[in-house]
């Protein structure tokens, strides 16, 4: 039990609301950063914290949210504060490995004792790499082999009770509201007035109620197997609980405990394509990116195949602002702009028609668009995910590429998605949606809508393109295998003694 005085920090953008640290607090503070988080993330998290804030209440407890540098803020409240314990959750990414590590140090100068938990995964992820010989496992069938040895991942402890927290009382006055309080989207020099219906509140309690809502869809839940759900209905087809996985607001591990009471009993779906299988790609992710050198680049990965991508700021710049003249492609980059959330396959589709299927442009642009609008921007999952998709890592059949014309009409023949997000395409017939430019111009100006005036002529030809483009990964990949005896990929399958997490949180470090 945290004594008056402990500080109990929930940190970064990220997971910020994190429940595991500890079983009683007196404060949680917060550390946030500024940088590549768009208006609609930033919504989520002030609304996320506005809810942790109204639970720690019921617990007489308060939310502290710090304004400035982790290291510079932390030393002064040290002192202030009499601060003699500091919890946090372990954070894998290098960004916040470097300022754990600088925070732990400044803290252990102040005498005060450090502890960090692991559960923003399913597992300790080290013992993943550890169980696989020191290496992260490359294959989704080696995880689950892993995953197996471990057997089904620790159960969420439960959340702290008014009993746990007898004889805490939080200071708190108007000053500390002007100091501490909840920053608003204004006080973050962010203009609210573009933004447009919130459709998923940041919060535990939101979290939870989704999550209840869908697990009460038991046939839904058994049933569910991913490649099934269709990227451009009208709403969402699968969960929608990545945002709050992604900010802490519900734990994976939660998550997957409840899918297992649901399954109990019942015939259910399996991985890789169930709900469960969902959850183990995340981790799959997370290792790679914890086990993997310079997981969010091309350059010094050694899993990712070096493809010589072209520098075009006008094509980045159609696809990030929906002006691609692809109808499909176009609706679901305003989803994203527009909501913060895009399904998986709708997320394929964008991903492989910037890189290797059309626009042949880095991964590394596309992860930064991503990062920046996606409510559920992860570090791990969006570098990965984005190796997978431009067939630099994991997945190599580069051969296959999504139609931006033939891909959406499979699940949705008469284009209603594209006119929902697309409203200046509403008139246009079945026969047209998918392809404005191919109608007659008596069809374009029925409609309402002449392509090249009204909506742009498509920025490439598919067809010549995506065969070009396979062609150069051809080559691509006959230099990473030429390459192979110096490849360090190679190297990575060297057996290496498993390192403790502060080991590795050592050399992550000295890498930075
Ligand atoms: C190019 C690209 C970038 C992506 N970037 C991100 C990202 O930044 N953050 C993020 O959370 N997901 C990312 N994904 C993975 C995936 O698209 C989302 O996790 C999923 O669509 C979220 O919707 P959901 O919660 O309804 O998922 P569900 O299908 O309901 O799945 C349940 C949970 O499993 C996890 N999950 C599902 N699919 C994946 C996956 N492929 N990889 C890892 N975890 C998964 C998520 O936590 C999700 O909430 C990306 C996918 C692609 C193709």
């Amino acid at each position: 039990m945290l004594q008056n005085g402990d500080l109990v920090i929930i940190q970064t953008c990220n997971k910020a609301l994190l429940k595991d640290p500890g079983k009683g607090y007196q404060e949680w503070l917060l550390c946030v950063f500024t940088g590549s988080v768009g208006i609609n993330r930033w919504r989520f998290l002030i609304g996320a914290l506005k809810d942790l804030d109204c639970s720690l209440r019921k617990l007489n407890s308060r939310l502290f949210v710090l304004r400035g540098k982790p290291e510079d803020v932390f030393p002064k409240l040290f002192n202030e504060w009499n601060v003699t314990k500091l919890t946090y959750e372990y954070d894998t990414e290098p960004y916040s490995l470097n300022r754990d590590e600088k925070v732990t140090s400044l803290a252990r100068e102040h005498e005060v004792e450090v502890i960090y938990k692991i559960s923003h995964t399913l597992y300790n992820i080290e013992r993943i790499i550890e169980e696989n010989g020191g290496k992260p496992p490359l294959t989704y069938k080696c995880l689950q082999a892993i995953v197996q040895k471990l057997g089904p991942p620790k159960k969420p402890i439960s959340a702290p009770h008014l009993e746990n927290m007898k004889d805490v009382k939080t200071p708190w006055s108007e000053k500390s509201e002007e100091k501490y309080g909840i920053p608003t989207l204004e006080e973050l020099g962010l203009e609210s007035t573009s933004l447009g219906e919130e459709l998923f509140p940041g919060g535990e309690q939101e979290a939870l109620r989704r999550l209840d809502e869908h697990m009460k869809k038991t046939a839904w839940v058994c049933s569910f197997e991913k490649p099934k759900t269709p990227p451009n209905s009208l709403s969402p087809s699968t969960t929608v609980l990545s945002p709050y996985v992604t900010f802490g607001c519900l734990s994976a591990r939660t998550f997957w405990w409840r899918l297992t009471e649901v399954y109990r009993g019942r015939k259910h779906s399996d991985p890789p394509v169930s709900l469960h299988g969902q959850l183990l790609w995340r981790e799959f992710f997370y290792t790679g990116s914890v086990g993997i050198n310079n997981f969010n680049k091309m350059e010094g990965n050694p899993v990712c195949t070096q493809v010589d991508w072209d520098t075009n700021p006008e094509y980045l710049a159609a696809w990030r602002e929906a002006r691609t003249g692809f109808p499909f492609i176009d609706a679901i980059m305003t989803q994203l702009r527009q909501e913060g959330w895009i399904h998986h396959l709708a997320r394929h589709a964008v991903a492989c028609f910037l890189t290797r299927g059309d626009l042949w442009i880095s991964w590394e642009e596309g992860q930064k668009v991503f990062e920046k609008l996606l409510l559920d921007g992860d570090w791990a999952l969006n570098a990965g995910n984005w190796q997978w998709l431009s067939a630099s890592a994991f997945f190599h059949q580069f051969f296959r590429v999504y139609s931006p014309i033939a891909f959406g009409k499979k699940t949705d023949k008469t284009g209603d998605y594209i006119k929902k997000y697309l409203p200046v395409l509403k008139k246009f017939p079945p026969d047209y949606i998918y392809e404005p430019w191919k109608a007659p111009r008596s069809v374009q100006q029925a409609a309402g809508c002449i392509v090249g005036k009204d909506y742009p002529h498509p920025i490439v030809l598919h067809e010549q393109v995506s065969k070009k483009n396979i062609q150069r990964m051809k080559e691509a990949y006959a230099k990473r295998s030429s390459d192979c005896n110096e490849s360090p990929i190679k190297e990575q399958g060297v057996k290496r003694k498993a390192l403790s997490v502060s080991e590795m949180l050592q050399k992550k470090i000295r890498k930075e």
